[in-house]
């Protein structure tokens, strides 16, 4: 049949990203999707389930969003595309951008278009260090991340992020990326010392880490970045592509610290993934300083940046979270998740502690709940298989020696729908706890 055709095809042919390669060789695709519908998904099969992950962390509105098929088939019909590249631009475009400034913390006010994360990323990099060359200090150019971070695949993005199993799939690096220890100020205040100062283009922070397994940051941690980075004159950058537009409960995750960056990195839920957009934002005061400093071009664009579509779908995207009031609605649930997972963890043995944020949230999975010790062979990707056949999405974060079950449900997500995720959830793990008593 039709679906078996398509299994057969997508073994042979299809090169899954951040795929278990040869688990994807020997049993192909779990799922084929073929529609979506608020929180559910379904595949070719007809089993509908609970995309308890937003996909990737990024369908913020929900799925089957005909506004949104419907502004992106409007903008396409009328202007598909044109280049955004010297001084071309178009409406869609311009309307972004100053909805982004309007919105974004602080006095972030101008904006460089990507078509994702990676690329913002990137960009994000290239203007620090384009800004301290124009500023005359070209010796600051290493960027310092975190530990634990994730910043994307592309290979400047791939250097900054902290998570060495990313590092170690490829041979060679970008140069001068350094990392700090997960969440010690102090340890950023000794790296940019021991460097001097004179060396550090920028220090760059997702407000809530997501891939590296939703480590929240302490409360005082980002006022003291702030001010080490002011004290070194370094560029502080917020890597918002997973936190922003209300994924935390506030439309950016910075705006629960009250600390302003001097530049954001940006993608997924601006557009909730109808359509490939991300970006970095500056601050007036480097964008002012950028435009006098400037002797030339502005030698860096990708062919999207701008694209019409794209932008006509993520200011359309915004008015819903807007109207819908998705952030309000994302903190409330964000609140009935977490008391959902502490209810999980009376009930069950393996599991430790319960965190997160808004609707990123996430559960550490334990051999033994007073030590904290994890099992030897980590077991959230079970729990993570076991959920997905009884109906729930969600992801399992292994790296650096790590064992948690995370989950970003949609924003639209109500009390009903979190009830079944949390049902599901425990009936899972009560699955694996089973087999591990047998
Ligand atoms: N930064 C963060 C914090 C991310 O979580 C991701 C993707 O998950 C990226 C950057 C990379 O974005 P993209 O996959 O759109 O290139």
């Amino acid at each position: 049949n039709s679906i078996q055709e398509l299994r057969e095809l997508d073994k042979k042919h299809f090169i899954h990203p951040t795929s278990p390669v040869k688990q994807q060789q020997e049993q192909g695709p779990a799922f084929i999707f073929t529609e979506g519908k608020g929180v559910y998904l379904q595949d070719a099969t007809g089993k509908k389930v609970i995309d308890g992950m937003s996909s990737l962390w990024n369908v913020n509105v929900g799925h089957g969003r005909v506004e949104l098929g419907k502004t992106a088939m409007e903008q396409m019909s009328k202007l598909g595309f044109s280049s955004c590249f010297a001084t071309y631009s178009n409406e869609p475009a311009i309307r972004l951008a100053a909805k982004l400034a309007q919105i974004a913390p602080g006095d972030l006010s101008a904006t460089f278009f990507t078509s994702g994360g990676s690329e913002a990323n990137d960009t994000a990099y290239k203007l620090a260090r384009h800004y301290w060359i124009l500023k005359g200090q070209p010796g600051r150019k290493k960027i310092i991340s975190r530990t634990k971070s994730y910043h994307g695949v592309s290979m400047g993005a791939t250097s900054a992020t902290g998570l060495k199993a990313f590092r170690d799939f490829t041979n060679s690096l970008a140069p001068d990326f350094l990392y700090a220890d997960n969440f010690s100020s102090q340890s950023l205040r000794e790296l940019i010392a021991a460097e001097g100062p004179e060396t550090i283009a920028a220090f760059i922070a997702e407000p809530v880490q997501g891939a590296g397994g939703i480590h929240v940051a302490p409360e005082n941690y980002f006022k003291e970045v702030r001010e080490i980075c002011d004290e070194y004159g370094v560029l502080f950058i917020t890597d918002e592509v997973i936190t922003g537009f209300g994924r935390t409960g506030t439309y950016f995750g910075m705006d629960h610290y009250g600390v302003a960056p001097d530049m954001m990195c940006f993608a997924k839920g601006v557009t909730s993934g109808y359509a490939q957009l991300g970006g970095v934002m500056i601050s007036e005061k480097i964008h002012q300083e950028l435009t006098e400093l400037s002797t030339g071009t502005l030698l860096h664009g990708y062919t999207y940046s701008g694209h019409p579509m794209a932008c006509a779908v993520a200011l359309k995207n915004l008015e819903i979270i807007e109207q819908e009031h998705l952030i309000e609605n994302a903190e409330a649930m964000g609140q009935e998740l977490l008391n959902g997972l502490y209810r999980i963890k009376q009930e069950r043995k393996i599991v430790g502690k319960v965190k997160g944020l808004g609707l990123m949230a996430g559960i550490e999975i334990v051999k033994d709940l007073n030590t904290k010790e994890r099992f030897a062979a980590p077991m959230s990707p079970a729990i993570v298989l076991e959920a997905a056949k009884q109906g729930l999405i969600c992801r399992s974060v292994v790296l650096d020696d790590q064992d948690i079950v995370v989950f970003a449900p949609p924003l639209t997500i109500n009390k009903d729908e979190i009830k079944k995720m949390i049902e599901i959830l425990n009936h899972s793990i009560s699955v694996i706890e089973a087999d591990l008593a047998s």
